[in-house]
């Protein structure tokens, strides 16, 4: 039996193509070769099962061996095998449906993903590495002839008599100089790593090391006898395959240690599994993070029936659980799957809001079964939930039940219960309710203080993602406003339109603010004179609530760039009804007004950290002569 032909593409030759377009991602070719090698032993199992063969199976596996002075790499399974006519079949006659359609589309491409994916060139991906690509093949089937087909790389192929003596395939690839790197051991163990790690079948690597006793073939290339390779490298049965109801916790945290070598212990996990309308199994792991946004995306690996297909799961998980950790597995995403066949794909959708719902359900479970371990959880857990509330509005409805309200005072509150708590005593004057918050309490202190002295509550609003909750809530809750504790006095930030009458004659209130204009010598200060009660402070700094926010968003790069451009301006609060204000105006000696006010604004700015540099020491020397 000797053959010759030419591959069936219309295009003139489709490797050089291959080779030039799929230049990124070399190393998917033995993705690629060890995932058909699986495939041939799952269809010879599934035609034993069937009845369709009756031979024995054998331990089925693939191996994957290499020889670096040879220069080759060897894929070798037991699997059902190929005839002569199979491989004109399978191999000859590439499955795309045109050569227009190819080189039309191959422009646009963006990685070697699509183009593998969506012409079929899974066996092909080969040539990005070799020069010469050879099968040895004896097929399963009764009276199969060993049949081996050769192809240097052109579109001419050669089909003769195979030397395979037992069912199954072996791959040999002719490593070229631009595929040197995949003849290390390392290099090779880090991809099968990366990929076949929990294949279904036992792989094994090695070295291939015992030659025939004259070590060449008939036309002086090496030849081996079978070699010997027992090292497995993966785990064939990893947890997401197998029914919660078997695994116990211990379980869950070893796999974890596995995909996570030097991780902390996660939180808690959830295990993945649906059949209908698409599939999915897996299991998502809540991880420890620190209050802020350090974590590392990109932790959660995305398999194709056991073959690791990407870590990049931006288009089927939602955004805001890509900081969780663990696998998802879907036969329904393609194994050579690219971002443009994700954001297309419906399946994708629904997987998306699937996860979503697993998560929000799990939480709430958590929530309701302990409430305590739930709080304690909160630190690392409130960092997901709110940024999937302000992210997605699905979520915030599950979420609006379970998410907490932390406050000053280290207690914990759901949304409906902290409605209830302030709605009494922090109503303003036109009805709505107002929400205290502090992003920094060590630094809000003073407004904190006169907050707590009129029994309001203030709430701790400190992570990165807060900014951006408090909006949300704003927007969410009726007639309530949200308003950081240094925003303003505290009876303006709560208006109860019950102020005292002010103390002060027109007059005096003209002269005062004369008084501090002329005594504040720091720019953007607005002063104002108010009537507040006698025992709030004589001066306040603050920021208005609404630039503060809108520059916080420019900071953060919220799309607010023209607030980032503008002076920080504050409001000078004089409480016209404070003792010291009384004094100040009544005061003969113009020279010691001015000490004095400019000693009440300073005493301001200090409690709020804002007094430095050389104004911070002007105001000790003048305490000092004061004293
Ligand atoms: P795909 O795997 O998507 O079908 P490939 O280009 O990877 O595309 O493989 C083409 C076909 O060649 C396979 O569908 C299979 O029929 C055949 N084939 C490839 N490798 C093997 C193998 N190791 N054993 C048996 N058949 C194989
Ligand atoms: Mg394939």
């Amino acid at each position: 039996m000797q053959e010759k032909g030419t591959i069936s593409i219309h295009t003139e030759n489709i490797f050089p193509i291959i080779k030039k377009f799929l230049y990124s991602d070399h190393e998917i070719f033995l993705r690629e070769l060890v995932s058909n090698a699986v495939d041939a032993t799952q269809k010879i199992k599934r035609l034993a099962s069937l009845g369709q063969y009756s031979g024995t199976l054998g331990d089925l596996q693939v191996e994957v061996a290499f020889d670096k002075e040879a220069k080759t790499i060897t894929v070798s399974d037991n699997g059902l095998g190929m005839t002569a006519e199979e491989i004109k079949k399978y191999i000859n006659q590439i499955a795309f449906s045109g050569a227009t359609e190819f080189v039309e589309k191959f422009k646009d491409a963006k990685d070697a993903n699509e183009i593998i994916g969506r012409f079929g060139l899974g066996f092909y991906s080969a040539f990005m590495v070799a020069d010469e690509v050879e099968i040895q093949t004896l097929s399963y089937q009764d009276g199969a002839e060993p049949a081996r087909w050769v192809c240097d790389g052109s579109t001419e192929f050669e089909i003769t008599e195979g030397n395979r003596t037992a069912r199954g395939t072996t791959i040999i690839l002719h490593v070229n100089a631009d595929g040197e790197e995949f003849l290390e051991k390392h290099r090779l163990e880090e991809i099968l790593n990366k990929y076949c790690k929990f294949l279904p079948v036992p792989i094994k690597f090695g070295m291939r090391t015992e030659r025939d006793e004259d070590g060449e073939d008939e036309e002086g290339k090496p030849k081996y006898t079978d070699f010997e390779v027992d090292n497995i490298i993966n785990n064939t049965n990893p947890i997401w395959t197998k029914a919660p109801a078997d695994l116990t916790d211990a379980d869950y945290l070893d796999f974890y240690k596995e995909l996570y070598p030097f991780s902390e212990d996660p939180l808690f996990w959830i295990h993945l599994n649906v059949d209908y309308p698409f599939n999915l199994t897996g299991v998502l792991y809540f991880p420890k993070v620190k209050n802020d946004f350090e974590i590392t995306k990109n932790k959660i690996k995305l398999f194709s029936r056991q073959v690791f297909i990407t870590d990049e799961v931006k288009d089927i998980v939602p955004e805001f659980l890509m900081l969780l950790h663990g696998v998802i597995d879907s036969p329904d995403i393609p194994l050579n799957v690219s971002r443009s066949f994700l954001q297309a794909d419906g399946n994708v959708k629904k997987i998306n809001s699937y996860i979503t719902k697993k998560v929000a359900d799990k939480l709430a479970e958590l929530f309701k079964a302990d409430r305590k371990g739930f709080e304690e959880k909160w630190g690392d857990i409130g960092l997901f939930v709110k940024y999937g509330m302000v992210s997605e509005d699905k979520f915030y409805d599950k979420a609006k039940d379970f998410a907490l309200i932390t406050n000053t005072k280290n207690e914990f509150y759901t949304l409906p219960e902290y409605a209830e708590k302030v709605k009494t005593l922090q109503t303003n004057k036109d009805g709505s309710v107002v929400y205290l918050y502090t992003n920094d309490p060590a630094k809000q202190d003073t407004f904190i203080q006169s907050a707590n002295k009129k029994d309001y509550d203030v709430m701790l609003m400190n992570s990165p993602i807060d900014n951006h909750f408090v909006a949300l809530l704003e927007q969410k809750l009726e007639k309530t406003v949200i308003k950081r504790v240094d925003a303003d006095v505290i009876d303006k930030l709560i208006n109860k339109g019950d102020a005292p009458e002010h103390v002060l004659t027109e007059e005096q209130t003209k002269k005062v603010k004369e008084i501090f204009e002329k005594a504040i010598t720091k720019p953007n200060m607005k002063v104002e004179i108010e009537s507040l009660s006698p025992d709030e402070l004589p001066v306040t700094v603050t920021m208005d609530e609404f630039m503060r926010r809108m520059k916080d968003m420019a900071a953060m790069g919220g799309g607010m760039s023209f607030y980032g451009t503008l002076p920080d301006n504050y409001k000078v609060s004089i409480n016209g009804n404070h003792k010291l204000i009384s004094r100040i105006v009544n005061d003969e000696n113009t020279e010691e007004q001015t000490a004095l006010a400019k000693q009440a604004f300073d005493l301001a700015l200090l409690s709020q950290g804002l007094l430095t540099g050389a104004e911070l020491t002007e105001f000790v020397n003048r305490s000092v002569s004061l004293i």
